[in-house]
């Protein structure tokens, strides 16, 4: 597995898209669990190069959010991603996406100021782009995203719609703890009576019922509980607050897609 740290790296490190090997993109955030292992081994089923990327993107997070105690573990995902079959790991700093003089921003338009990004202002914003950034840099056939942030892959799905990106979007369902609780890597933040906590949320989910959900979730801090449909997709989806920790998780009532 090669690692690029900077976009000329990078470019040396991939193929052009539509000169032969099928290239798939993994965006992440790093602090790998097996919700990111499934998607690189669904990429690396569906193409010839797959390429992860890695990088905490200080444009998605709020001014209050978890952005300087976000885990991180280079070395162990490096491990992690390389027996995956991941082909280049790319790791760029913050100043290598959004260099002295940055200014051009993706706007979502409506479906990012609903549910989560009624609550995370700009979050969407700031996940479009980087995404429109690591498609530019990397330029993949198929880039893969987790059914577990659905509204992020809805949002993903728009922006290649809207800009004519010319890649396709697949969505790799949740993987969820023996518990039901969906992995996540700020799941590590979780006191173990926290946790126990957590576990109203893929309950309270599994109902199918935005009502019986919130009477289920009564006891923890609720941004929402709501059903919404993207792009033809209806899902039951919930954001809570388990002490300082915010959780997210959905499941789907109907629809194509996983
Ligand atoms: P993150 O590193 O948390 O930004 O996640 C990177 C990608 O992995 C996103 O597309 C997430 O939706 C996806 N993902 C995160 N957790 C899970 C999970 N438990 N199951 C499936 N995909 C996930």
């Amino acid at each position: 597995m090669k690692i690029a740290r900077t976009i000329e790296e990078l470019t040396r490190a991939r193929p052009l898209r539509g000169t032969g090997p099928r290239t798939g993109l993994v965006p992440t955030m790093g602090a790998f669990h097996a919700g990111h292992l499934a998607l690189f081994a669904a990429a690396r089923d569906d193409n010839e190069v797959v390429v992860a990327s890695l990088f905490v993107n200080p444009a998605q997070f709020g001014a209050d959010e978890d952005l300087a105690r976000y885990p991180r573990d280079e070395e162990r995902d490096a491990r992690l991603a390389e027996e995956a079959g991941v082909d280049v790991l790319f790791i760029p700093s913050a100043d290598e996406l959004y260099p002295e003089g940055y200014a051009t921003w993706v706007d979502v338009g409506d479906l990012g100021n609903r549910l989560e990004g009624d609550f995370r202002p700009d979050h969407f914003r700031g996940v479009a782009t980087v995404c429109l950034k690591l498609f530019n840099i990397v330029r993949p056939d198929r880039a893969y995203f987790g059914q577990k942030d659905a509204q992020q892959a809805a949002v993903v799905k728009q922006l290649v719609r809207d800009l004519n990106l010319g890649l396709e979007i697949r969505v790799v369902p949740t993987v969820r703890d023996e518990d039901g609780l969906a992995l996540s890597s700020r799941n590590q933040y979780l006191a173990p009576e926290e946790r126990d906590a957590a576990l109203a949320l893929p309950r309270a989910l599994a109902t199918k019922d935005a009502e019986q959900a919130r009477e289920l979730l009564r006891d923890l801090d609720v941004d929402y509980v709501e059903e919404a449909n993207f792009n033809g997709q209806r899902v039951l989806a919930a954001a809570v607050r388990v002490g300082k920790t915010r959780l997210i998780d959905n499941v789907i009532l109907e629809g194509d897609t996983p």
